[in-house]
């Protein structure tokens, strides 16, 4: 007998009559009309979008498990949304939307020792008092394997990731470093090891959370005397997850404590994973002692993606929001943002949006504008170590001359100007761009800005300079 996309719909509606209340069924399974089967992914047809999210809230188990039970452990379950077009006399459109099939993250309860010094161990994720350790993950399940799609850009570090999420603190990639620019996907990525998991290993405890985060909870800590606690919390943590740790520079103490958090859970064979903007080389003002650490495991990079790359993942999201778009737009938006996976989306969202509140068609011109206004609000903040590249480049030096300790009078200058840019193009405070900028304090870079400000209405040469970089810095 051959199967159908009508059989297998009929066999899982016997089953799901067998489970459900004869009301629900009829109001949310009657109405159902089975349209496909291909590849193992059944389609259904639904009369609205409304009906489709409530299926998804309330139904999803029960129809996973009578479609696996027909198809087996890859079956897919695709929804085609037929609405009714209230406007002229177009057909009725369609969406078709796969079945997410991720519940959320519910909270996980852990067991504390009952000798432990401390029975009043603070959870510093509640209001003090609350007893029960629940723990809630703070993972967000939209961000999984299943959606980080794989390219040459990140395909190591995704395959890390995979590995770790298999056997967590099992592996050589312990702690796992994730690195790479703005956009690129480190904190979906660091999700996704998270969610997966939980997925696999449900009685593990997992934290994600941000470094400004950690570093705020620990200030806290201080203030209200339960550094102690703050520790013990961590440390009994068995996947941490601590995104953006490029965030800890310059804060000695924060790092100091997870120094020792760190410590106790690698060696308790707890896994750790950090992101970070940068390579762990390039980390200014992380101690060494912490820096070292992070290289016992494994730093991998994400990398810029592909054209291959961008055209699947703006598909996929097309394809998840249950959207059809010409190929000629996908294309065009993939040829013209190229570096930052945030932009893609933002891009492809607006153009979505535009096209359904206008009730516009979608045109390449409509694109190019949206592309265009889009590059342009988000023009990224130069960075402070691309200011110091663009200026010394400028004067012929390297940027290790540019940070000397030298007092002649061209490297001054090239030192203040990049201090000057700093201040001007970035949102860095004082202490950090001097920091950056060969180990200075807040003060010199006051005075360079002083300095340099001073210079250009009496210099006119230094005003050329200043024109000059400008121009190449904007
Ligand atoms: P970062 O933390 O590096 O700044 P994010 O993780 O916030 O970047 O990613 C930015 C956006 O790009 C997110 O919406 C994320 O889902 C998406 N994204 C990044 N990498 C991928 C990928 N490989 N596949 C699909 N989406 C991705
Ligand atoms: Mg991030």
């Amino acid at each position: 007998m051959s199967v159908t996309a009508n059989s297998v719909w009929n066999n899982c509606l016997a089953f799901i009559k067998d489970n459900i209340q004869p009301q629900a069924f009829k109001t949310w399974f009657e109405p159902i009309k089975p349209v496909k089967l291909s590849e193992n992914a059944l389609s259904i047809q639904v009369p609205s979008k409304f009906f489709y999210e409530w299926l998804e809230e309330h139904y999803v188990k029960l129809l996973k498990v009578a479609l696996t039970k027909e198809l087996g452990e890859t079956a897919k379950l695709v929804y085609i949304i037929r609405m009714e077009n209230t406007y002229g006399n177009r057909e009725p459109f369609t969406e078709k939307i796969p079945s997410a099939n991720r519940g959320n993250m519910g909270p996980q309860e852990m067991d504390v020792p009952i000798k432990s010094k401390n029975p009043e161990l603070r959870n510093p994720f509640v209001i003090p008092g609350i007893r029960n350790i629940k723990i809630e993950s703070q993972l967000n399940p939209n961000y999984n394997f299943d959606n980080f799609l794989e390219g040459d850009s990140n395909r190591l570090a995704r395959s890390a990731g995979m590995a770790v999420a298999n056997k967590p603190g099992g592996t050589s990639f312990n702690p796992l470093l994730v690195f790479g620019g703005v956009g690129l996907g480190k904190t979906h990525l660091a999700h996704a090891i998270g969610v997966e998991i939980k997925d696999k290993y449900p009685d593990r405890t997992v934290l994600y959370i941000s470094a400004e985060k950690f570093t705020q909870q620990y200030i806290e800590s201080v203030k209200k005397n339960t550094r102690n606690d703050f520790i013990h919390f961590y440390q009994l943590i068995d996947v941490l997850i601590i995104d953006d740790v490029q965030f800890l520079s310059g804060k000695s103490g924060t790092q100091d404590v997870f120094f020792h958090i760190f410590n106790h859970l690698h060696q308790n064979g707890k896994q750790v994973i950090l992101t970070s903007d940068k390579a762990p080389v390039d980390m200014q003002d992380i101690e060494q002692r912490l820096l070292s650490r992070f290289k016992w495991g494994l730093s991998a990079e994400l990398q810029s993606p592909d054209y291959e790359t961008r055209i699947s993942i703006l598909k996929n999201k097309l394809y998840r929001d249950g959207v059809e778009m010409p190929e000629d737009i996908i294309d065009y938006v993939a040829k013209h943002i190229k570096t930052n996976i945030r932009e893609l989306e933002g891009a492809i969202i607006s153009l979505i949006a535009q096209s359904s509140f206008n009730k516009k068609e979608v045109t390449l011109e409509l694109a190019q504008q949206v592309v265009e206004k889009f590059v342009k609000n988000t023009k990224r903040e130069v960075s402070i170590d691309y200011i110091q590249k663009v200026v010394s480049d400028y004067f012929e030096m390297d940027v290790a001359t540019l940070q000397s300790k030298t007092r002649k009078r061209h490297i001054v200058q090239a030192r203040q100007l990049a201090m000057f840019f700093a201040k001007k193009f970035t949102k860095a405070s004082l202490a950090s761009i001097g920091s950056q900028i060969g180990k200075r304090d807040h003060a010199t870079v006051l005075h360079a800005c002083k300095t340099v400000d001073n210079l250009a209405e009496t210099d006119k040469q230094f005003r050329k300079y200043i024109e000059d970089l400008t121009k190449k810095l904007s």
